[in-house]
């Protein structure tokens, strides 16, 4: 993959967040996963990690109330989410490296669950207040029409779609809010992979979508 061929990048807010570690996980994967794959993104992240780290030793020593450090020992001991780190670019396989430690291997590893159309998921085990899942598109197949209630991250890692907001190729991050409606189209000739994060239900215009969804639990 050609990092040049990368169009849509990630917010400077989504940098920032990753960098301080803020993030939900499954968005957190989705963060790790494109900067694996982009070299801009990973240059604004080396940015941002300095800022932040700057900041940490302008901060000096403050008094610091004697069961501090207890307490927040204890809160670190609470299984928090895993966050998965960017690495180089993956010498081979469709899946960044972050997103293969979640799946056991590449592709081959996905275990594939049917969602209707064609369309196949996979969801990820993530914790916390956001949710990840492979998406397989056939070639011209559309995701159903659909609004959102909080943040929806899409990024592609095999194919192509489109939106009314744009065309996204291999390494292209989609985000979507609120305000956004759309209906994800694949390019025809090559089947579509991405993996989607997002922190709410999507909103299905369509009967279907909306009785299949809290199975799919998307
Ligand atoms: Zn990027
Ligand atoms: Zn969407």
């Amino acid at each position: 993959m050609t990092e040049d061929t990368i169009t849509h990048h990630l917010t400077d807010s989504l940098l920032m967040a990753y960098s301080a570690g803020t993030l939900p996980e499954a968005f957190n994967l989705t963060v790790a996963a494109h900067i694996t794959m982009c070299d801009e993104c990973r240059a604004r992240l080396g940015a941002f990690d300095s800022v932040g780290g700057a900041l940490m030793e302008g901060c000096g020593s403050a008094a610091l109330a004697e069961d501090s450090l207890k307490a927040t020992l204890a809160r670190i001991d609470v299984a928090g989410p895993r966050l998965p780190r960017a690495t180089a670019p993956a010498p081979r396989g469709v899946l960044p490296a972050p997103l293969q430690d979640y799946v056991g291997g590449d592709l081959e590893a996905v275990r594939w669950r049917p969602v209707g159309m064609g369309v196949k998921q996979a969801i990820l085990p993530t914790a916390g207040p956001a949710s990840a899942r492979l998406l397989y598109i056939p070639a011209g197949a559309a995701v159903p029409d659909h609004g959102h209630r909080g943040t929806e991250l899409t990024l592609v890692l095999q194919g192509a779609f489109e939106d009314s907001v744009a065309h996204f190729g291999p390494g292209d991050i989609e985000v979507a809010n609120e305000d956004l409606d759309h209906t994800p189209v694949a390019d025809i000739g090559a089947d579509c992979i991405c993996l989607a994060a997002t922190d709410a239900p999507l909103k299905f215009h369509s009967f279907l979508p909306r009785l299949a969804q809290p199975f799919l639990r998307i």
